[in-house]
């Protein structure tokens, strides 16, 4: 199981993440990508347990301000 959380405030909505992986990442109107079927975590940040990472991974390594973490 793997953890990917999204931090809001720094994404910059340039939708690299929901271009690579639009299985796990799509940007909404305000203006930010959000983690398809995220929780909310303290921090108000999503957050998602899943299975595998796929193309989350390389969503992460691709975002311009690194606001994509992924826990193993
Ligand atoms: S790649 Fe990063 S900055 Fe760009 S929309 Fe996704 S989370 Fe936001």
């Amino acid at each position: 199981m793997a953890r990917i959380t999204l931090e809001k405030e720094k994404c910059i909505g340039c939708a690299s993440c929901s271009a690579i992986c639009p299985k796990y990442f799509e940007l909404k109107d305000d203006g930010k990508a959000h983690i398809i079927g995220a929780q909310k975590n303290q921090a108000g940040n999503d957050e998602l347990d899943a299975e595998k990472i796929e193309c989350a991974e390389a969503a992460a390594e691709a975002c311009p301000v690194l606001c994509i973490y992924i826990e193993k």
